[in-house]
């Protein structure tokens, strides 16, 4: 999401005669994107700019903004939390940065802006430029989040929720296959909860299934309790849809997935598994897990490690859980003593690792459709995603140009550490 929002603050602020450059220390803006999922990206994003603070103090000029949800939590606390900062803009005012940076340029004073869209056609503006060679990116469906899990920091920065008009975004799918997107990750904090004239999640995917030339689609992040079987369905029948899905599950028992507010159990969550491998047998599945939520004993953290084995995950990434400001889960006594939620994570890797394993080990000798979205390190190799999200490098005798963007059939023939190696079948 964060990275879908910095595309679009440079495209806002290119369009106003400003240029990005690689070299921070040739900017005459600095922004920080920042995130407060939980306490360390927090402090990292406060840390960020109060170091580019210090660079302000030999160079008066220079411009410092805090952007992100940091800035939606903290709002004009910042001025007050760093000295030399400039601006204070959330993600629903992102459209308001070059003013701000003009008046400011004029001696004007800090500004902070804050507050949330009403979710208007104009307010769900995607990425306009696509890059060469860009084959895969993001447009955003949903914007905040009405489900308030206790833990979770979203609905109070990123605001309630709202839905895009479906004809508005078949139509920015279809310009961005014009300009040679082959793939499309759908984004929202509760994607599969889209609701919109009518139009919901499953039906929505149908419609883009429709457009001519796209050939992926894939979505981030679902909520299991709105895996509708009508949703499931459609794996192994859409041609577009991909056999991979990251499905956040946080907790593998039941006692804790209830103070979490999830409001589904352990067993609702692995029959959405078992459907969903019905449909596709060598699903990629992922998931967010969270240990030492307070409460949590040694049996619920158990329970988490033996749903990881029953799930088969291909992927999980695990934090452990941090208060934060403003949530049900923040007047909670934190219980589980830091060193005890280090212990937990080492151990909930331990088996992640091992389920990872399991799942890329099944994946030699078999062929998978590779989307070419460049080359490799290694001269004749060409680079790209399989369907369930493996990054494949794989040798071609095809050029480049000729294979770019399209599905080539690939056979693995190895596993490295983060890739797999392939030749063309
Ligand atoms: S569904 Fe996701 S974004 Fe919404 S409150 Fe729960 S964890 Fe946060």
């Amino acid at each position: 999401m964060n990275f879908h929002d910095s595309r679009r603050i440079e495209e806002i602020l290119t369009a106003a005669g400003h240029e990005a450059v690689t070299d921070a220390t040739r900017a005459e803006l600095l922004l920080v994107n920042s995130c407060t999922i939980r306490e360390k990206p927090w402090h990292k994003a406060i840390s960020e700019t109060g170091r580019f603070r210090k660079r302000k103090s030999r160079d008066h000029a220079l411009l410092v903004g805090l952007v992100g949800c940091v800035a939606q939590q903290e709002g004009d606390r910042v001025f007050k939390l760093l000295n030399g900062v400039d601006f204070v803009i959330s993600p629903d005012n992102y459209q308001q940065l070059p003013a701000v940076i003009a008046h400011l340029q004029e001696r004007g004073k800090p500004a902070c802006i804050t507050g949330f869209d009403r979710g208007e056609a104009e307010d769900f503006l995607g990425v306009q430029e696509v890059r060469s060679h860009e084959i895969s990116t993001f447009v955003t469906i949903t914007k905040g989040c009405d489900e308030r899990c206790h833990y979770c920091i979203v609905p109070s920065v990123r605001g309630p929720e709202r839905h895009r008009d479906a004809d508005r975004i078949v139509a920015e799918v279809r310009g961005l296959v014009k300009r040679g997107v082959r793939e499309v990750t759908l984004l929202g904090q509760k994607v599969n909860a889209y609701a919109a004239g009518g139009v919901d999640f499953a039906e929505l995917l149908r419609r883009l299934d429709d457009v001519d030339g796209l050939l992926r689609l894939r979505f981030t992040s679902p909520h299991p309790r709105h895996m509708t079987d009508d949703l499931i369905g459609l794996y192994g029948r859409l041609r577009t849809l991909c056999p991979a899905i990251h499905l956040p599950v946080q907790a593998g028992s039941d006692r804790v997935l209830a103070a979490m507010g999830r409001r589904y159990t352990r067993a609702d969550y692995l029959r959405v598994v078992e459907k969903l491998r019905a449909r596709e047998k060598d699903m990629a599945i992922s998931t967010d897990l969270i240990v030492g939520f307070p409460g949590e004993s040694q049996r619920d953290f158990e329970q988490t490690l033996s749903l990881i084995g029953e799930a088969g995950f291909s992927s999980a990434f695990s934090f452990m859980y941090s208060p934060r400001p403003g949530t049900a889960a923040w007047d909670l006594h934190d219980d589980v003593p830091l060193v005890e939620k280090e212990r937990r994570l080492a151990a909930a890797h331990v088996v992640i690792d091992a389920s990872e394993r399991r799942f890329r080990e099944t994946l030699p000798g078999t062929r998978q459709d590779v989307l070419v979205e460049g080359k490799g390190r290694m001269p004749g190799q060409l680079t790209g995603r399989a369907g369930n999200f493996q990054i494949v490098n794989f040798t071609c005798d095809r050029p480049f140009d000729e294979v770019c963007g399209r599905l080539v059939p690939v056979v693995v023939t190895a596993i490295n550490p983060n890739s797999l190696e392939g030749r063309m079948a």
